[in-house]
């Protein structure tokens, strides 16, 4: 089974060929544009997904080595993300759907997110959870099979990723913030400073304190040094990126003790992050449990995920009609 995949939810334009699980090519076009204005700007989005589509596909079905009459379903994000974006990868799949002759299968970008632990030889088995943490999700998922997920608690807040990028802007990086917080957390001290770790019941997440207590502090620090980022971005990077894991960890080893389940993965953008992918190795030992992460090519949006996804509710039978149409948000 051969499977077309294609991503538009945000600012990456995407595309993949999954054969019978196994993926054989994933193109990643990141937009540009969006870098000066500190954000994606969702119509400048658009616009380079119609500019971006044609190429991206082109070049994932040359690099997979399939011919397009291998395609057997064509299967892209529906939901959710940004409106204008997922139209542009709807109507391609639509109109490649109808070219072809061959279904059209309608993907959750959440769900898919967290398949993308079931690309490559080292896989959860079921049932598994997953710590699902991007750019505008924060979210502890059950899964006990590929295409049955409950959400057992999320952020009432901003997303991980959005504490991530925020922070990122005070210090004065430019978008998105996260990798680079990343990267200068690598040489700085994480108990530099401390900063506030808002508590809420159950399996939820808050991270919007995090984001007013970072800037209260540089705000105070500032007034009495002007170089006080300059002088200590690493230590800041460190601190901040040890606040958001040391959050996320917490909750994701409350939920193996409720649950008992020994299978656990990360997944989304902020899955990419060095010090959380070492701090989830680190809880796997100390509890026992098997942990397991994407490649980096699947944290990030990417059309790997999305075929793959595309792959099981092809072999569940799961095809929607032409006359589907987007929608920027979706509950499960
Ligand atoms: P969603 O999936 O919720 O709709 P999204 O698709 O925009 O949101 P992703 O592309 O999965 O999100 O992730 C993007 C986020 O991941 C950004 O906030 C970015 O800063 C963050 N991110 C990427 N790499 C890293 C990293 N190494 N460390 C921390 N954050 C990172
Ligand atoms: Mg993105
Ligand atoms: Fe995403």
């Amino acid at each position: 089974i051969t499977i077309l995949g294609i991503e538009s939810s945000c600012d990456e334009t995407s595309a993949s060929i999954c054969q019978d699980g196994q993926i054989l090519s994933n193109v990643i076009a990141t937009q540009k544009v969006h870098e000066k204005y500190g954000g994606v700007v969702p119509e400048l989005a658009s616009r380079a997904h119609i500019q971006n589509i044609v190429p991206v596909v082109d070049t994932a079905i040359k690099e997979s080595g399939i011919t397009l009459n291998q395609i057997d379903a064509v299967a892209f994000t529906q939901a959710p993300g940004l409106i204008g974006s997922l139209l542009v990868g709807t109507q391609f799949a639509k109109s490649t759907a109808l070219a072809l002759n061959k279904p059209l299968i309608a993907v959750h970008h959440m769900q898919a997110h967290v398949l993308a632990n079931l690309i490559g030889v080292h896989k959860p088995e079921f049932p598994f959870l997953c710590l699902t943490v991007s750019g505008g999700h924060t979210q502890i998922v059950k899964a006990t099979s590929p295409l049955q997920m409950e959400v057992l608690g999320e952020t009432i807040d901003d997303a991980a990723g959005e504490a991530f990028d925020k922070t990122a802007k005070i210090l004065g990086l430019p978008y998105p913030g996260g990798p680079l917080i990343d990267k200068y957390a690598s040489e700085g001290n994480p108990l530099a400073f401390s900063f506030a770790k808002p508590q809420v019941p159950g399996l939820d997440f808050s991270f919007s304190g995090v984001k007013t207590s970072v800037l209260y502090f540089l705000q105070k620090q500032m007034s009495e040094d002007p170089d006080f980022v300059q002088k200590n971005l690493p230590d800041l990077a460190a601190s901040i990126q040890h606040t958001i894991i040391d959050v996320l960890i917490k909750k994701l080893k409350k939920a193996i003790q409720q649950t008992g389940i020994r299978h656990v993965c990360i997944a989304g953008g902020v899955s990419a992050n060095k010090g959380l992918r070492a701090a989830l190795v680190q809880l796997g030992e100390q509890l026992g449990v098997e942990t397991y992460r994407p490649d980096f090519q699947y944290c990030v949006d990417n059309a790997g995920m999305i075929a793959m996804t595309g792959y099981y509710k092809y072999l569940a039978g799961q095809f929607t009609g032409l006359e589907i149409s987007p929608s920027a948000r979706a509950s499960w």
